[in-house]
């Protein structure tokens, strides 16, 4: 369209960029999508979003909808999944087995984008669907990026993987040693990339063997947080044609404004006293057995602390069998904590409660999400990892100087942490004072991550 084309090339002689995000399942993905996709905004880029229906997850669909709310620019296109059957996959996860339509819908990339206006400048990908929609992004002749949401610790995993099996010569996944960026032990693999037949292993597989058809790939990751792997990664150690990595993160909150605050743990922080409260959260899709949220609870209650203590019990939040926290804790155990606890099991606004005045520390599971929003408040973390990648995060947690990570609380343990050795934890924790907001001197004007995305956005205006 040349009467489009001359408009735009006015006055600036360059054209606004059009950048179509492609996020996958699950809260952990979806929520650096909405925050690039509102970052990407406000630097005058023309914005669309890919949204599949229905989500995995209640949460996904209400933050979805509010995301398009609140951003009426955005642009969202309806990609209408291919059907799966999930018993060919060797897979009970419910997120990884949306990771595999997603994956598997590549094809009708074309057909949603053909309409597309102003003409796209490119895409960016979320890794889960690298392996397929990099090379569908190259058929069309357009630029594609992929928006990695962990650390750069598991970047560089996920990149040296595919040699890693190449080229060991033991049975099994032992530790892994990455060029430049450091060991793995075996204990912090992800647990399913154990098994080369789990549907998670093969995804990991060819997604890291994927990496080099990118552009560039944008991390939700600091500089000051994780110097030596991002240099690693970018001077070619880890694997050698990697395009130029990108570290853009705390990837900023777009925070809901009036009305959030009036949330019940919000109006209940509003009245503790400053960095007092111990806020203790496992994520938006890790539940803990029943047993080990007992001891927790009276891990809690005996350190005498002051908490807000979200509990999950099930995986996915549209699973039926809902428990009661009554039934969970005991009613007796609610009425003796109230007076310093909140106990939830709703879905609470994480990023404004890290930012509350009264937060003074954070139990964490070490989601990348979770990991970032401490970072940017300054929220010192112990990191309680549990699956998937979050040991690989919490090693990143405790060598950057972000918290304590004890490493003997294992994942698979058969017995559960007990309450005392958690109460002494929690005392430590709080023992000293707050961090460095480190993630905002990286995320706000001027700082690195800031200046990075700026630059990214000026070099698809050429
Ligand atoms: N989150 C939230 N409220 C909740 C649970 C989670 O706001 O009750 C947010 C959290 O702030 C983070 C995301 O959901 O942005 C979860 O991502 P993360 O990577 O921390 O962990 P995951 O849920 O993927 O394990
Ligand atoms: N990941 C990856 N390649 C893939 C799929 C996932 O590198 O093909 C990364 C991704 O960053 C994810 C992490 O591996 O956050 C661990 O996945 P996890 O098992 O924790 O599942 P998730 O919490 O992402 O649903």
């Amino acid at each position: 369209d040349p009467t489009m084309a001359e408009t735009q090339t006015y006055g600036d002689r360059r054209r606004t960029p059009h950048i179509v995000l492609v996020p996958s399942a699950g809260m952990g993905h979806l929520t650096p999508f909405l925050r690039l996709a509102a970052q990407l905004s406000a630097r005058d880029c023309r914005v669309s979003l890919l949204t599949t229906h229905p989500t995995v997850s209640a949460a996904e669909e209400r933050h979805v909808d509010a995301f398009f709310a609140a951003f009426p620019g955005v642009r969202r296109l309806d990609l209408h999944l291919p059907l799966l059957d999930p018993s060919e996959l060797n897979c009970a996860d419910p997120f990884f087995l949306r990771f595999e339509s997603i994956r598997r819908s590549a094809h009708l990339l074309p057909r949603v984008l053909a309409d597309a206006s102003p003409p796209v400048s490119a895409v960016i990908v979320d890794i889960v669907a690298a392996s397929s929609y990099l090379p569908a992004v190259a058929e069309m002749g357009l630029p594609s990026y992929v928006l990695f949401t962990s650390s750069a610790a598991m970047l560089a995993l996920c990149a040296y993987f595919p040699t890693y099996l190449a080229t060991k010569n033991t049975f099994g996944v032992g530790d892994i040693d990455i060029p430049g960026a450091g060991r793995v032990p075996k204990s912090s693999v992800p647990m399913l990339l154990h098994d080369p037949n789990q549907l998670f292993a093969k995804q990991f597989l060819e997604n890291g063997q994927a990496l080099p058809k990118a552009d560039g790939i944008l991390v939700n990751t600091l500089h000051a947080l994780e110097p030596e792997v991002l240099a690693a990664l970018n001077e070619g150690k880890v694997t050698p044609d990697l395009p130029p990595v990108l570290a853009i993160g705390p990837i900023l909150p777009e925070m809901s404004g009036e009305g959030e605050s009036f949330s019940a743990p919000l109006a209940w922080l509003d009245r503790q006293p400053d960095r007092s409260v111990v806020y203790v959260s496992f994520g938006s899709r890790t539940a803990m057995p029943a047993e080990q949220i007992r001891e927790l609870g009276i891990g809690l209650e005996r350190s005498g602390l002051r908490f807000l203590w979200v509990v999950k019990s099930k995986m996915v939040d549209r699973a039926e069998l809902e428990v009661g926290l009554e039934e969970l804790l005991g009613e007796e155990y609610l009425a003796k904590i109230k007076d310093r606890g909140m106990v939830v099991k709703d879905w609470v606004e994480q990023a404004e409660i890290l930012r509350h005045r009264a937060v003074g520390g954070f139990v964490s599971h070490c989601g990348w999400n979770s990991v970032t929003e401490a970072a940017l408040y300054g929220v010192r973390i112990l990191a309680w990892p549990i699956a998937g990648d979050q040991r690989v995060n919490a090693a990143v947690v405790a060598r950057g100087g972000l918290g304590i990570w004890v490493e003997g609380w294992s994942w698979q343990a058969e017995e559960p942490i007990k309450a005392e050795e958690i109460s002494e934890r929690l005392k430590d924790l709080m023992a000293v004072e707050g961090l460095r907001a480190m993630g905002a001197e990286a995320a706000d004007v001027g700082g690195t991550s800031y200046q990075v995305l700026t630059r990214f956005v000026e070099s698809l205006k050429l």
